[in-house]
């Protein structure tokens, strides 16, 4: 501080990191950039923070910040600094003799859930207006995805149903696939407080983490499933329910679809989904899944958090949609304390969801099928929009090995280090001709671009993100871009090189073009969030100051849906070359791929991946404590070190992923969710055998 100066100014604005969003005041003297101090009135938290969004902001400055546009004809060739127009000349040139050559559908482009509501609202127009077709996908494929088709296809739309506020109602809190101490710090404190209060706590996950038992805190119950029977487990809780009367069936027959309700009840009531049944499978004891559901169905208001460990699976779709229909049957929705609760990861994750990023939604989560919502667009922006839903991300890259798609856009996103099969990604980036990466740093990806342009950070510019309780916070520019334009500048400017005109001067204006389009943020204007702080959406005419918990009267798809749950054992198999099961999550101090943590000046961001294996199996390798360990699958293999412990059981190992070197994607399986294609990232076979170091 003595170095920097005495604060001059404080302006409030919002963590660029998870899904919580926190409000902090940037203390800055000039444009510098003080401290961060966890603001009091922050909504979502309340004067508390974690590490990350109070200390780790030094990457804003690192020296290893992009700060001019950069261009190359050929990958194999050194970059070249040029101005902005020179880079988006370029760009919008090859882009342009693609779509001639190829035609309109051989390019498209990633949104960001680390950038603003506007600029991926901007980038997802800018793709179907300009680009004249729907190939745009976000890093959401591969994490939230599955709670996209979930929930809309359970309750009608893809969000979460309660503020964070609900949990201090909250009778029984079911943790899932979640990790929420390292992952969602200041939501896990809120959850912790509740629960010394005298709340009942059930945790489904593989590892006992930190949740299960922390100091003044214990789970009643810790399901210890094995990876990749998520299915499973919840079809037995529901089987409980429904054979032991625990049903809510006022509930169930006032707000849901009945018929539904009886082919899912006489298909959970089957002998074969008792717990006793599904025991040897699940590896959790029946009488933990019966008492665990009757503490559920029976302890007052139940609510449900989940986090990747429900998402990144084969079945995760199918798995958001079991515990959907476990609330639904319980009654456990529509009032405070209760509820569906996905513990969004990125810090705009559900924002870029509700912006269209998806290759078949425009904003607002409608079908680009639907004539009169793209007739809505259409006259705003003028020009058709296509009423064929376009590429995913993996049907990008697999058309472009084939040759067919030529022409990327990346905002924000490192695909390279974040996507699975990553041997896979790197060909297709390499056919393209035309790989544009959007980016503070030169990332990975990066290596296979032909134009990089200068991303900002969250300090540079003005908007909103929304967090996982589906809450609009403030992002506000306190200090120029350091490449000279904010992010949603530079895809204007992209847009305006390709032809487009369009005239935005504050990202307000932009947010107003989203509450004209988009029912449920009809009432949302920056006046309004000065006005009330924040506020959830829906926030429209009947719910002005926006709707802290969702489907209160009624679902927003009319009646709730149960969907029958069938579980489907994963291809990715265990077997005498791969007999352990590899599953994954994060640690507190360091974010996904590190990009930003790995940046900071202090060295408690540097904490290595290591892998966590049980004593029992490190016995049987002569694996030592703190040594080197291969670890290998099917797709291939890395080295890291080992750490012997009992918080994974025999036969699973676990480790995290925010180190380029360990390249832990490398390992991952092939496999990804049935309906949207999220990778399989939470089960790979794999092999652990000592090493001598990488
Ligand atoms: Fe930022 Fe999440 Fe930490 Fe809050 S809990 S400070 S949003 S990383």
């Amino acid at each position: 501080v003595a170095e920097l100066g005495v604060p001059d100014r404080k302006v409030v604005t919002t963590c660029a990191y998870c899904g919580v969003g926190c409000s902090f005041e940037a203390q800055m003297s000039g444009d510098r950039l003080v401290r961060m101090v966890p603001y009091k009135h922050g909504k979502a938290n309340r004067g508390h923070s974690c590490v990350k969004g109070r200390f780790a902001y030094g990457y804003a400055e690192h020296s290893d910040r992009i700060l001019s546009p950069m261009i190359r004809e050929d990958i194999a060739e050194p970059w070249r600094e040029v101005s902005w127009e020179e880079a988006l000349s370029f760009a919008a040139g090859r882009l342009r003799r693609i779509q001639a050559e190829s035609g309109v559908g051989a390019i498209g482009g990633i949104t960001s859930s680390r950038c603003t509501n506007e600029e991926t609202y901007l980038v997802q127009k800018m793709i179907r207006q300009v680009f004249g077709n729907n190939n745009v996908d976000t890093c959401a494929r591969v994490c939230h995805s599955p709670t996209g088709y979930g929930l809309k296809t359970t309750f009608g739309t893809s969000a979460g149903t309660q503020d964070f506020d609900s949990v201090e109602e909250c009778d029984v809190a079911v943790v899932i696939g979640a990790n929420p101490t390292d992952g969602h710090p200041v939501f896990a404190s809120r959850l912790k407080k509740r629960l010394r209060e005298g709340a009942k706590l059930i945790v489904i996950d593989p590892r006992r983490i930190d949740l299960v038992k922390s100091p003044h805190v214990a789970a009643s119950h810790h399901l210890a499933l094995t990876p990749g029977t998520n299915v499973a487990v919840l079809t037995a809780l529901a089987h409980v329910i429904v054979t032991e009367g625990l049903v809510d069936e006022a509930f169930v027959r006032e707000r849901c679809d009945w018929d539904a309700f009886s082919d899912w009840a006489a298909f959970v009531a089957g002998e074969r989904h008792s717990p006793e049944a599904t025991e040897a499978l699940t590896g959790v004891p029946a009488a933990e899944m019966r008492a665990a559901a009757r503490l559920y169905a029976g302890g007052g208001n139940g609510a449900i958090y989940y986090g990747l460990g429900v998402t990144e699976h084969s079945q995760g779709s199918t798995t958001v949609m079991a515990i959907a229909n476990l609330a639904m049957a319980t009654g456990n929705i529509g009032r405070p304390g209760v509820g569906v609760n996905p513990l969004r990861g990125q810090n705009n994750v559900q924002g870029a969801c509700d912006m269209g990023s998806f290759p078949h939604e425009l904003p607002g989560y409608r079908h680009v099928h639907d004539d009169n919502v793209r007739a809505t667009f259409e006259a705003i922006w003028g020009g058709t929009i296509q009423d064929e839903p376009g590429l995913r991300i993996p049907n990008m890259l697999d058309a472009a090995v084939d040759g067919s798609f030529r022409g990327l856009y990346v905002q924000g996103e490192d695909i390279l280090q974040s996507d699975p099969n990553t041997r896979h990604v790197a060909a297709g980036l390499a056919a393209m001709d035309c790989v544009i990466v959007h980016d503070l740093f030169l990332n990975e990806t990066a290596n296979y671009a032909h134009v990089f342009l200068p991303g900002s950070t969250f300090l540079e510019k003005d908007g909103t993100f929304t967090n996982a309780e589906r809450r609009i916070n403030r992002v506000r520019r306190v200090m120029a871009p350091k490449a000279g334009l904010a992010d949603w500048e530079v895809t204007q400017a992209l847009a305006g090189a390709l032809g487009a005109d369009w005239r935005y001067t504050h990202p307000a204006q932009v947010m107003d073009e989203i509450a004209a389009t988009t029912p449920s943020f009809a009432g949302v204007s920056y006046e309004r969030l000065e006005e009330l702080g924040s506020v959830q959406w829906p926030c429209n005419e009947t719910t002005p100051e926006g709707s802290p918990v969702m489907h209160m009267d009624g679902f927003v798809r009319g009646k709730g849906l149960f969907v029958v749950t069938e579980y489907v054992a994963t291809d990715e198999r265990t077997g005498p070359r791969f007999p352990l099961l590899l599953t994954t999550g994060r640690i507190l101090s360091q974010y996904n791929v590190g990009a930003q943590t790995r940046r900071t000046g202090n060295t408690v961001w540097h904490e290595e991946d290591v892998l966590e294996l049980h004593p029992h199996d490190a016995e049987q390798r002569g694996v030592r404590e703190g040594g080197w360990v291969r670890l290998a699958s099917r797709s291939g293999e890395t080295t890291l070190r080992a750490k012997i412990t009992d918080r994974v059981a025999p036969g699973v190992v676990y480790t995290t992923f925010h180190h380029p070197d360990t390249q832990a994607n490398v390992v991952t399986s092939e496999f990804s969710d049935w309906a949207t294609n999220c990778p399989e990232y939470k089960v790979t076979a794999v092999q652990v055998s000592p090493s001598n170091g990488p």
